[in-house]
């Protein structure tokens, strides 16, 4: 590639006009603005946090406005949408004593009511909460908790803002109650990729750091929408590319953002924007295992495989050559979407080049074959040679700045922590003192969506719900109102209201105001994408009321129950003692009780893992002859499909979503199948399938024919709840028909 990245080396300018003022794009100088604006009250607690600490956004990961990919500054949009939640003031509690005008709130309105402040309790029959004490809130539970049985009690844990400390806190006090029921929202979204990566390479984590991009000769995004979701990633790619780098997209839609962008901090791009992606590969939802098949077949074909690779450290290439080699290419184009020629166009490049980097996200995972989604893609890099090497590797691109270290510190239900599945041995070993000196349960565990699942069956008595929200964020949301109906006692721990706080409760529900990761005594940690624990120091400033730290509120909880065993089990004083107790129950985490200031960070694994064998018992990485899925669309149906906007999780911070323009109603088609309906951009049409119908405007892009996209999670109540990937992701998509309707 050697001739190519020398003619890369142009600036890729998307137009003279400056600032793309002609053209769709976030204007980012205004999120500044904003940001300043909404937190005009608290301005110096607000830049103490942005100067200070580890971004509490997506999992790229800071200290302060920096990272240890580039030495400029570091800032996104979402980090500033994020920062008023961090330094609103307290809200007026009385509010909370009739939830009837809360309920019509939104999300973001509702959020802005302000900082949770006073514990709360809300009895059935009661219109709204009742401030008690802490001692009150936490006799309740606790009194509760002792009758339980724990098969029948659940713990889940949000994915934003939370620190390891806190993770582990709570996943430990969940065992030492005797639930395996313990998920975090990493269950919908990367559990396919922990799942996959384990089976084939022995390691769930990303195997290369953010600086392996600079330099690979190329980087490969699938179903990743990185200018959306972690938009500092554009600066790396925009270097990148000034080396030579070129980008791959595969996605069944033109991201507007991929293709182009106008990257704030660098001054050029800023001006005239940058031509990102090389090349989309536009496939069908759900066709990234035959579009890999493809470029497989095409691989052997022409010998662009590294067979000494395969050889020395890789076991199962035979069965999967021979599959590969049998699959007819009628099957793969069909199932892919684009044609062999495409595939071929991929496969030059990624056959030639001496290293690439695949980056994937939910597009890849939120399928009910998503962990064979991701075997796909190992096996592609497994053949190529490009794991262990400088500027290769498999890159799960975390959303969210918990969803890495969430995992690690066993808030799952199959693992008390990193490299502890869940089994009798195990659980022996932490019965020793040397570990918990108390036996946890060895059964297996429910994920997020199973627990709602049997809670609808009426088989849970207690849901613990630190942050999250099920109501938006799961689907079918009428199904998910009623399993919370019949959960006797849920518990909201957490920093401001949610829609699911204010369901009617079965018997009782109590609120319990949390800290932010900014205001927990002794700071705390979290793990980015590339495997760096990263230490956030507490910030001087306001504490809303009486909330209390994240990582405490369940151990007060275990000290009410058993104040004798709980004293040995959590003699935590902050959270530096926490970070003692994972560096010894952990060892991947070796050197996290040393963080203790800004800057304080440690990459587990160094930059790069299994440069010399993999994790897998026998340390070979294993090729996988997956199944092609098999996706059938009912003749006069549409293939949907969620996308994101300008949100963070299931918190809406625009009404448009500025990469696009779009609206949050609109339903995006393809030119051809609007005019095969005769619809215009504009019209209002009904998507409609068994669980019901949604309501939006036609925008005309460049979606995959045959399939439409709306925005999640208002599409939630067409996605079916029970269509899960055996890691227990949910499949966020469905078959509609698409109905032109008046008005
Ligand atoms: S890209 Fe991610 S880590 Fe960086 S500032 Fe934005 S949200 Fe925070």
């Amino acid at each position: 590639m050697d001739d190519e990245r020398a003619s890369a080396k142009q600036p890729h300018r998307v137009s003279w006009v400056p600032f793309g003022l002609h053209q769709q794009h976030p204007n980012n100088f205004k999120d500044i603005l904003d940001a300043v604006w909404e937190s005009r009250d608290n301005l110096g607690y607000a830049y103490r946090i942005l100067r200070d600490g580890c971004c509490d956004g997506c999992s790229l990961g800071t200290t302060g406005m920096h990272d240890w990919t580039m030495k400029d500054v570091h800032l996104c949009w979402v980090r500033l949408q994020l920062l008023r939640l961090n330094t609103m003031p307290a809200m007026n509690w009385r509010l909370l004593e009739d939830v009837a005008p809360l309920r019509r709130l939104k999300g973001k309105a509702l959020r802005n009511l302000g900082r949770l402040c006073v514990p709360m309790i809300r009895r059935r029959g009661d219109k709204g909460f009742r401030r008690v004490s802490w001692d009150e809130a936490l006799s309740l539970i606790a009194e509760r908790i002792r009758q339980a049985d724990p098969h029948r009690l659940g713990w889940f844990l949000t994915a934003r803002g939370v620190t390891n400390e806190a993770y582990y806190a709570h996943q430990k006090v969940a065992r030492f109650i005797g639930t395996n029921h313990v998920d975090t929202s990493a269950r919908v979204c990367h559990a396919p990729s922990t799942a996959a990566l384990k089976e084939t390479i022995g390691c769930s984590a990303t195997t290369c750091s953010y600086t392996d991009w600079l330099g690979s000769d190329l980087i490969v995004f699938v179903g990743a929408n990185t200018a959306n979701n972690q938009p500092v990633t554009l600066k790396y790619l925009y270097y990148a590319k000034k080396a030579g780098t070129k980008i791959f997209v595969v996605n069944p839609y033109i991201e507007p953002g991929m293709e182009r962008y106008w990257i704030p901090s660098v001054a050029e791009s800023a001006l005239f924007g940058t031509k990102l992606a090389d090349a989309f590969f536009h496939i069908h939802v759900g066709g990234d295992i035959p579009f890999f098949y493809g470029v497989l077949k095409h691989l052997v074909a022409n010998d662009w495989i590294d067979r000494r690779f395969i050889a020395a450290r890789t076991v199962g290439w035979d069965e999967l050559e021979t599959k590969v080699r049998a699959l007819p290419w009628e099957i793969l184009e069909r199932g892919a979407g684009v044609t062999r020629h495409e595939m071929h166009r991929f496969a030059e490049v990624f056959g030639r080049a001496r290293h690439a980097i695949l980056v994937w996200s939910m597009g890849i995972t939120q399928h009910r074959y998503g962990t064979d989604n991701v075997k796909a893609i190992v096996n592609l890099q497994l053949a190529g040679g490009n794991v262990g090497r400088p500027h290769t590797g498999l890159m799960p691109i975390r959303g969210h700045s918990g969803v890495q270290g969430g995992a690690e510190m066993g808030a799952m239900p199959g693992a008390y922590s990193m490299n502890y599945p869940v089994n009798d041995a195990n659980a022996a070993l932490f019965a020793t003192p040397d570990f918990w000196g108390f036996h946890p349960p060895s059964w297996k565990g429910l994920g997020a969506a199973h627990m709602i699942l049997a809670a609808e069956q009426g088989q849970f008595d207690i849901l613990w719900q630190s942050g999250g929200n099920f109501l938006e964020t799961l689907p079918e949301p009428d199904r998910v109102r009623r399993a919370l109906g019949r959960i006797g006692l849920r518990i909201h721990q957490d920093i401001v209201v949610s829609s699911t706080m204010l369901e009617d409760p079965a018997d009782l529900v109590v609120l319990l105001p949390s800290r932010t990761r900014y205001e927990q005594r002794g700071g705390g940690t979290e793990t980015s994408s590339e495997r760096r624990i990263i230490y956030s120091p507490e910030i001087p400033g306001p504490r809303p009321g009486e909330a209390r730290d994240e990582w405490e509120i369940p151990v007060l909880v275990a000290r009410q129950l058993d104040p004798g065993r709980a004293a040995r089990a959590f003699p935590w004083r902050d959270t530096h003692d926490i970070r003692q107790e994972i560096e010894r129950v952990c060892p991947t985490y070796k050197g996290i009780a040393g963080l203790r200031k800004k800057g304080d960070q440690v990459q587990y694994g160094g930059p790069r893992l299994l440069a010399d064998r993999f994790g897998t018992p026998d340390g070979k990485g294993r090729f996988t002859p997956i199944d092609l899925p098999e996706e059938t669309i009912p003749s006069g149906r549409f293939f949907l499909t969620t996308r994101r906007g300008k949100q963070f999780n299931s918190m809406v911070a625009a009404d448009v979503d500025p990469l696009l323009g779009a609206a949050r109603d609109s339903v995006l088609m393809a030119t051809e199948d609007a005019a095969r309906l005769k619809l215009n951009a504009g019209d209002i049409v009904i998507l409609r399938n068994e669980l019901g119908e949604y309501r939006g405007r036609v925008v005309i892009d460049r979606v995959k024919p045959g399939s439409v996209q709306v925005y999640w999670p208002e599409a939630n109540k067409l996605v079916p709840a029970g269509r899960l990937d055996p890691s227990g992701v949910p499949d966020y998509n469905a078959t509609v028909e698409v109905i032109p309707a008046c008005g």
